[in-house]
Parts: C-alpha cells; structure tokens; sequence
C-alpha cells in the first residue's frame, strides 16, 4: 500500500509548469527522498502534498485520502518541517511548541507533556525555558523538527531539513530522521545533499523541470543504471592481456590494471578466460553507479566521470 501517491500531479504557475503530470508512489514507513536541482518543482509538490495549495491538474492521495477533498485530515496526519523555520525567537523553545500545539486543539497539560517529551527527543530539554532567538542553527533546526512532530504524525514532509546546518548538526538531524522511521513513520524528504540521500533514503524520485523522471529504490536505480554500461575493475599479477572482445571500451590505469566497459555483467567470463589463460587475478569488481552520477545523468544526461570514480583504485 501507498501511503503517498499522486495521478498526473500537475501545478502551473502563469507560463510555468512546476511541476508537470508526476505520478509519484510512496510506500508506508520509507524514507522517500526527492531529488532535484533548483527550481525544479519539490517545494511545490511537497506543497500540493499537504493541501497548502491547489494542483491545477491531478490528484493527490496522502493515507488514501484525497488531499484535495480532505485538507484538514491529511493535516491531522502529516508533519511539515518548511524549508524556512516558522519559530518565534522572542518565544522560548517549548512557548513555541505550546503556541503550536494550540493549531491541533491539544489540551494544554496534554500538550506540555508532549513538548517535553519532543525537547527531549530532539536534545533541547535543558534549553526548553531559553528565547530560540540564541539558539544556534543547528538548535533551531532540531526545535523546527520537533514542531513538525507535535501531531504525532504519520507521515513527515521535511524541505531541505539539513541545508545551512554544520556538519555535526547534519549528522543530528540525519539520526533523528532515522529515528523516526524506526518509529514506524514514514518521512519525505526533499534535498540537494546526494550523499545525505543516499545514507538515509530507501527510495528516491528525481524530479527535474517539474517533470519525475526517475523513481524507485535505491537498488532499483542503480540496476537501472548499471545495465545501462557496466564497469568492471580488472586487476592482474602480469600484464593485461588482450581484452577488446569482451569489452566495449577499455580505460588502461597501469600495466595490470584497466577498467572495462560491457553491455552486461560479464566478470565470471573475464575470470575464466584469464584463469584458464594462466593470469592471476588479483581484483575483479563491478563498479556500482554512485547516486550523484545517476543524478548527474538523469538530470543533465551527464555521463560517468570515471577519473573521479576511480581516483583511490590508482
Ligand atoms: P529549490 O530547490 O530551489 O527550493 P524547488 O525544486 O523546490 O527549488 P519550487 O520552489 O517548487 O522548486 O519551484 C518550481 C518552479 O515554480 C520554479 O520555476 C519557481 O520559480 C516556480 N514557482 C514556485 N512558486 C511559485 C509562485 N508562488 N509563483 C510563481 N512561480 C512559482
């Protein structure tokens, strides 16, 4: 079951298509990562995703509902964490999370419970009573999250949670996202971080000129692209032999050791034909697509920089 999906999710603003005709599937407890370069039309989907504004063709589902037909439920279920906090630094953490409690009509004493508990989660137990205008980036970030959590909900929508935070404070945030989905939620998160996709999302969406055009798990892509051109790192005791017939290109490194480019997996026919040949292997390993280069190549049909791949293989 799906606990996000959309029929030809369309949004055009004047002579801008935002985001074009996506189908987009999202299943229960995954963190679901959306990729795309600038502008290409994630905060609008994320937007149409939490009824803040209207498609202007498609549907929306989110937990089987129509976001369209029932803003209001899809908001009881849904966290959002915006790209640009909403937080009142004159206000301390926990005022913030109570004046937000307010919005889901949580009984006050209930809702002071549930704001500790959250400080807690998010490590700023100690700092509840301080105005978040000291607060450091990082500090603001995990109160934000937190806030995106004061429903309890299902489903999280995070923009961009990590952008602008220092390195140990992405590192939080990562954890605590991880957290979550420990916790049975499931997380959409968008972001420019490839690497930050690639550590804490099972499935991911490439959304470029407001069209999708990739999805699947992370696996899923990686096979999709690696069937494209498979490279095989061959390393020998002696020198290469000659090695055209299985390869469509071959890039030598030294004498013993080259890349070799094929239409298929063929590392059990390049293992037996050196073997029986009398070479020794010393390494004979698929080269897996990193998720920048399928992002590259989806989003601007770049081919694979293979020096930058192979740099520490020299
Ligand atoms: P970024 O990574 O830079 O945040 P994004 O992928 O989230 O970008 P969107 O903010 O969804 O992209 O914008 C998609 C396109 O729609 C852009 O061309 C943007 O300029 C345009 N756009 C977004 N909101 C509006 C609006 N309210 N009015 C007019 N155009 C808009």
């Amino acid at each position: 079951m799906y606990v996000i999906e959309t029929d030809k999710l369309t949004k055009v603003y004047g002579d801008i298509i935002a985001v074009d005709h996506i189908d987009l599937k999202v299943k229960k407890n995954r963190i679901f990562g959306f990729l795309g370069p600038n502008g290409a039309g994630k905060t609008t989907t994320v937007l149409m995703l939490l009824g803040l504004i209207q498609p202007t063709e498609g549907r929306a589902y989110v937990n089987n509902i129509d976001v369209q037909e029932k803003p209001i439920e899809v908001k009881k279920i849904s966290g959002y964490l915006p790209s640009e906090n909403g937080l009142y630094p004159n206000m301390s953490a926990l005022d913030n999370l109570l004046f937000f409690a307010k919005f889901y009509k949580i009984p006050r004493n209930e809702a002071k419970k549930i704001a500790l508990d959250l400080l807690d989660l998010v490590g700023l137990k100690e700092v509840a009573k301080k105005k978040v205008g000291e607060f450091s980036t990082g500090m603001k970030q995990r109160l934000a999250l937190a806030q995106a959590l004061i429903n309890d909900p299902e489903i999280l929508f995070l923009d961009e949670p990590t952008s602008g935070l220092d390195p140990k404070g992405a590192v939080e945030i990562r954890q605590l996202i991880k957290d979550l989905r420990k916790e049975g939620k499931t997380i959409f998160l968008t972001s420019h971080i490839l690497p930050e996709v690639d550590e804490v999302c099972d499935s991911i969406g490439i959304i470029v000129n407001g069209k999708l055009v990739a999805m699947g798990s992370k696996e899923e892509l990686k096979r999709a692209f690696l069937n494209e051109k498979v490279r095989i790192l061959v390393e020998i005791e002696e020198s290469l032999p000659d090695l055209s017939e299985f390869a469509t290109d071959i890039k030598l490194f030294t004498k013993n050791k080259a890349m070799i480019y094929a239409k298929a997996d063929i590392r059990k026919e390049l293992f037996e034909y050196l073997n029986s040949n009398g070479y020794t292997v010393l390494d004979l390993h698929l080269m897996e697509p990193t998720l920048e280069e399928i992002f590259l190549k989806m989003a601007y049909g770049e081919e694979p920089v293979l020096e930058k791949i192979t740099e520490g293989e020299r």
